[in-house]
């Protein structure tokens, strides 16, 4: 159970599930707050039962077959049209789509942003004997904003594949297992 989830419960007195709203916070203490209808009601989770949601256009739906996945034959179409994100490998949701989510097309992004300045570090050692180059020419040849690329360090840093040493501006960048040898 979880923010966004759509749910059916029943009111006091009355027989099965009558009222259809969405989760909206959760808190895991056994009361979820569900807005139905615009209001917002705290609702012992234990009179709630969740709905499932169109995998495709993620609209709550009712059905028996618990492992239903899709609302209608036509969303089990247009999703098997949909091609898989490109990041995750989930299904899209466009059948011209990258990215399943606005999460994994940033993640995607992201880790090209580290590949790019982790080449561009790498080619400014190769054609300098190994020395770190600063941060400023490090934009510079990677053509990004300098924030980007100190971000981009940190992520790089922290995933062993670099190191970094002394305090801005007068950093020194490493490449972990990086050899600059001088051979006659
Ligand atoms: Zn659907
Ligand atoms: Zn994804």
């Amino acid at each position: 159970m979880k923010p966004g989830d759509a749910v059916k419960w029943s009111m006091r007195g009355s027989k099965g599930f009558k009222v259809v709203g969405r989760i909206a916070e959760y808190n895991g203490n056994g009361k979820a707050v569900v807005r139905a209808n615009g209001t917002l009601h705290e609702v012992d989770v234990r009179l709630l039962r969740i709905i499932p949601s169109c995998a495709h256009c993620g609209k709550a739906f009712q059905t028996k077959d618990q492992r239903a996945k899709y609302c209608s034959r036509a969303c089990y179409l247009a999703a098997k049209a949909c091609p898989v994100c490109v990041h995750c490998g989930q299904r899209t949701r466009y059948s011209r789509a990258q990215y399943c989510s606005q999460r994994c097309s940033d993640a995607a992004q992201m880790a090209q942003t580290d590949r790019e300045v982790f080449a561009a570090l790498v080619a400014y050692k190769r054609a300098h004997d190994g020395i770190s180059p600063r941060l400023t020419r490090l934009a510079k040849d990677a053509l990004m904003h300098q924030q980007t690329v100190s971000a981009a360090l940190k992520r790089l840093e922290q995933a062993g594949r670099i190191w970094i040493e002394g305090e801005p501006p007068y950093q020194v960048y490493g490449v972990v297992g990086g050899k600059w040898t001088y051979e006659p």
